[in-house]
């Protein structure tokens, strides 16, 4: 807190009760990672050395085949998406967009088309692909999928996102199955995950993970997979991968939040339990709203308050009350429509709680 740069530049205080949400910077980092961050930043590196010694420690970390660091999930996408069209080919790599590349079509489930802050399009087309959906907004079929595939087809990706359509879509495992068949790489998005091990294990090629999210590191990513699949990855660096390439601080960063993830105990649901149950109480004691615990949507170990309020309150004159000056509360608002929001309590004080009660009380 040397820099005042927060007061300079007249920024409010927030209160985050959504969730790791990009729109707020995503996590708020611990001191280990701050001070690896600071011995990355300060110092020169072979560059080459350092992603290639920081793949080796995430392979001895995690028992994993090959990880590559990479500036964001979103650029892992882009960049898993151009390995899976041009396999590392160094002239194509150089235009991931040359007319000759023919194979250059990726299938994905229509419900997994989300929006993330920018569509899941955009980075699959900067990776040089055209895009083929499979089934339905409400359902897909393995088969389905199946029939999307043809002899242009690069790649199938498979989003894990509590983002994506939860219900009628394929298991990841058979998805997985059927990539193999046809021999094509599969690419999973698993953003917001916190499960390292399991989908590379089922055999997925690419397993793209955000930085700032579940592993609360900085601004980075990881793509996790096999080692064939990382080369071509790699590879990319040279291409458009510079233009999205993940600097010295962040790699430290990210290394030490990943170190520290994996080496910490996950905060139990009995201890989260624990601090909504009085939080609860006391919106409880309004009249016009009633709060319970609800675990995450897309089944994640995260436990929320869910706040149901009265067909008599102004949901949006509530949102717009909770996030205004001088202390903004964000709240999670994915079923606002529902009279529903939701209080994520991970990155939340018990000051903070108190705060966030208050302001119901005033907005309703
Ligand atoms: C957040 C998210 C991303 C993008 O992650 P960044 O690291 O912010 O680029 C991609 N896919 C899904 C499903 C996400 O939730």
């Amino acid at each position: 807190m040397t820099s005042n740069l927060k007061e300079r530049l007249k920024l409010d205080r927030v209160i985050n009760a959504s969730g790791k949400m990009t729109i707020l910077g995503g996590s708020r980092l611990e001191r280990g990672v701050l001070d690896a961050m600071n011995e990355g930043a300060s110092q020169f590196y072979v560059m080459s050395d350092l992603m290639e010694q920081s793949n080796q420690y995430l392979q001895d970390l995690l028992k994993v085949e090959a990880a590559w660091l990479i500036s964001s999930a979103s650029s892992g996408i882009a960049q898993s998406v151009a390995a899976a069209i041009n396999q590392g080919n160094y002239k194509y790599v150089m235009n991931p967009y040359d007319e000759t590349l023919v194979r250059n079509k990726v299938v994905i489930a229509k419900g997994h088309i989300v929006d993330y802050g920018t569509s899941i399009e955009v980075p699959i087309r900067m990776g040089g692909a055209k895009i083929v959906e499979a089934g339905y907004a409400n359902g897909c079929t393995v088969a389905q999928m199946e029939s999307a595939i043809d002899s242009e087809t690069a790649a199938i990706i498979y989003v894990k996102s509590h983002h994506a359509v939860q219900k009628s879509m394929p298991k990841m495992e058979d998805v997985i199955a059927l990539a193999k068949k046809y021999e094509l790489p599969i690419i999973i998005d698993a953003a917001a995950e916190g499960d390292l091990n399991t989908y590379a294990d089922m055999g997925a090629d690419a397993v793209i993970y955000s930085g700032t999210k579940a592993l609360e590191g900085p601004t980075s990513g990881v793509v996790i997979g096999s080692t064939t699949f990382i080369s071509w990855l790699k590879a990319q660096g040279q291409g458009i991968g510079r233009v999205m390439k993940i600097g010295k601080e962040n790699i430290f960063g990210l290394l030490e939040a990943i170190t520290e993830y994996v080496n910490q105990s996950a905060v139990t649901l009995e201890q989260q339990e624990a601090r909504l149950k009085p939080f609860n109480e006391a919106i409880n004691e309004l009249a016009v709203c009633h709060a319970k615990t609800v675990q995450d949507g897309a089944g994640r170990p995260i436990l929320r308050s869910q706040i149901q309020f009265d067909e008599s309150v102004d949901m949006d004159k509530l949102s717009q009350g909770m996030k205004a000056a001088p202390i903004r509360i964000y709240t999670r608002d994915y079923r606002i429509n529902e009279n529903i929001i939701e209080i994520d309590i991970r990155d939340v004080s018990e000051e903070e709680l108190d705060i966030i009660t208050n302001q119901i009380k005033e907005n309703i």
